[in-house]
């Protein structure tokens, strides 16, 4: 076979080699190269590949020397490649000092090669650019896409019985940021995500959402490493890595049955980020794993968000009335409406749906027909001349941000020309300072309007003394949780707190209602801290409308004394 017959082999050879789609068999490339390089009397071929400008300007690249003979050089040839400043390639043949000149012929074919060669290279390492751009993020940690993969292609060969699933984010990150500063709180990051990635095992992942959270695939018996280090792990940092600080996360973990049958990315991230959210509403702690239950919950809520719409056109939500006592007198002097839903032929109760619709503004929706139907109520009551007391309506927080709420509000209200004076409207507490001057702003022009406000639940949760201060409430809502048991006991806490929660009140011109009042003893106490009106199943449970009507009637609960 003549020179040029076996040049076209190894030419052809080289050429199906680079362009094959499987992975590319370095090896033989190098192989050929150096057959090509003896061939054509070259004594060194260096590719060399830069990501910028700056970085070939500075020689910080790749480098690839496939064939050098260790002959001295007498001449160069370099051709180059530059895509837009980013992917810069340069391959270099030498010649070897001494030896003929190159041929016509030789430098045709030498510039052939390579041109294959940048080609070649610059393809390779734009799979790489590309792959680094699309699969993990500016900080160099994986992201959802990678994961997504991992998980599908494990999940795909029906393998994820082996693994447990977790979504996690760690805890007071945003704390340590502003005390350690930017640089060291990323190294922080980097090196306690690094010790997760080391938990994982074969085939693990930890995957970057963005800011400090993160989703993690791991081998079922690296579970109790992961636990342990989310748990709390003492991270190095400084020049001298002398700082150290804790770090835990919160996490959401499902530990995948043996008969998961995997077909649908979307399910296993549910499943984990209801864990993760159960982590995060408290109360179960900070790693929470879950379970059927959690499942069923999450299957229910998506029901009750699909069907909600239809429920409010077809009037299946009902609104139930709570007789308000005065304590002293014994009758009715308001009522608190509380949401029904029957849905085939069943009663739901709000702690089944109001939570579900909290997530959305649908809960708005929820509470805007409820009062539309209390104002209907309140309508027919004075048209037919029947006994009228103030009702008071449930508005959820989510109402906060809506700066035309008064005006929604009135014109529902003034639609069926109801007396402002016989509608209040009781909103919780709030826990931030946006949702406060929220609140004032909402309150101050409800009472200016005529409507009266209630704080509900005060007691429990976040209530600030700030919240009664600064806000012109009407009326305060004792939570049931606060109210004392026990009145015997003057010692109690309980008493002396509720004695001077009501005692405050009044003096500052606020009415008090007891919420939950269950007991005599309870009604007892209440007069005896003058604690004027009582809300409870010891007089009533919320009644459906008609039944209301006729207590109102009545009117008076003899047999309660
Ligand atoms: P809430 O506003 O604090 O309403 C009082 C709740 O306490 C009612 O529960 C009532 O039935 C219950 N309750 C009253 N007396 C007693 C008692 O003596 N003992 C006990 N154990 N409980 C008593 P309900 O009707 O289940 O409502 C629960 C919560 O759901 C309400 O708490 C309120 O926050 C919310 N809610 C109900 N309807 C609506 C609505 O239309 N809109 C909004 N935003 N929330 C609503
Ligand atoms: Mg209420
Ligand atoms: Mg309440």
């Amino acid at each position: 076979m003549d020179q040029s017959e076996r040049y076209y082999q190894y030419l052809e050879r080289l050429t199906r080699e680079m362009v094959s789609p499987e992975q590319i068999r370095v090896e033989t490339v190098y192989e050929d190269l150096r057959e090509l390089c003896k061939m054509l009397r070259v004594s060194k071929g260096v590719t060399a590949f830069y990501s910028s400008l700056s970085h070939e300007r500075r020689g910080q690249g790749d480098v690839y020397i496939p064939y050098d003979n260790g002959s001295e050089t007498d001449k160069a040839l370099t051709i180059r490649s530059d895509l837009e400043g980013v992917l810069v390639g340069q391959c270099t043949v030498y010649h070897a000092k001494g030896d003929e000149p190159w041929t016509e012929d030789e430098l045709i074919r030498i510039d052939t090669i390579q041109r294959m060669m940048l080609n070649f290279v610059s393809r390779d390492r734009m799979k790489m650019m590309i792959r680094k751009a699309t699969l993990y993020d500016d900080a160099g940690f994986s992201n959802i896409r990678l994961f997504t993969h991992t998980v599908e292609k494990i999940g795909n060969e029906q393998c994820l019985k082996y693994f447990c699933a977790a979504r996690i984010d760690l805890k007071h990150f945003s704390l340590i940021n502003q005390q350690l500063g930017r640089d060291v709180c990323n190294k922080v990051m980097k090196e306690y995500i690094r010790q997760l990635e080391e938990a994982t095992g074969e085939g693990g992942i930890v995957s970057r959402l963005g800011g400090d959270n993160f989703v993690m695939l791991f081998r079922k018996n690296h579970l109790d490493q992961v636990v342990k280090l989310l748990e709390g792990s003492p991270v190095h940092f400084g020049e001298m890595n002398d700082g150290r600080v804790m770090i835990s996360a919160r996490a959401g973990i499902l530990v995948i049955p043996d008969d998961y049958y995997y077909h649908d990315f979307g399910d296993l991230m549910d499943r984990i980020i209801n864990a993760y959210n159960a982590s995060k509403g408290g109360g179960r702690g900070d790693i929470v794993f879950s379970n059927e239950k959690m499942l069923e919950q999450k299957e229910q809520a998506m029901r009750i968000k699909q069907i909600f719409p239809v429920a409010l056109q077809n009037d299946e939500i009902l609104v139930f009335y709570q007789p308000k006592i005065s304590v002293s007198t014994k009758s009715i002097v308001g009522a608190e409406a509380l949401s029904r839903w029957y849905n085939n032929g069943k009663l739901v109760m709000p702690n089944a749906f109001i939570p579900v619709l909290e997530q959305s503004m649908d809960i708005c929706k929820l509470d805007f027909y409820v009062l539309d139907h209390v104002c209907r109520d309140i309508r027919r009551w004075l048209d037919e001349g029947k006994p009228v007391v103030r009702i008071s309506v449930n508005l959820s927080r989510r109402h906060l941000i809506d700066l035309d709420l008064q005006d929604h509000i009135l014109s529902i209200v003034d639609n069926y020309r109801i007396p402002h004076h016989l509608i209040e409207i009781e909103l919780t507490e709030t826990t931030s300072d946006v949702e406060f001057k929220d609140l004032k702003r909402i309150v101050t022009g409800l009472q200016e309007a005529g409507i009266y406000t209630s704080v509900d639940d005060f007691g429990v949760g976040y209530s600030s003394l700030n919240l009664i201060r600064e806000i012109p409430w009407n009326i305060l809502k004792v939570d049931r949780n606060f109210l004392p048991s026990n009145g015997d006991n003057a010692q109690d806490r309980f008493n002396v707190m509720f004695r001077h929660v009501v005692k405050m009140a009044k003096e500052m011109g606020l009415i008090c209602v007891a919420e939950g009042v269950e007991t005599r003893e309870q009604v007892e106490i209440l007069r005896k801290n003058g604690c004027d009106i009582a809300q409870g199943f010891y007089y009533d449970k919320p009644l459906p409308v008609r039944e209301f009507e006729k207590r109102l009637e009545q009117n008076t609960y003899p047999d309660k004394d």
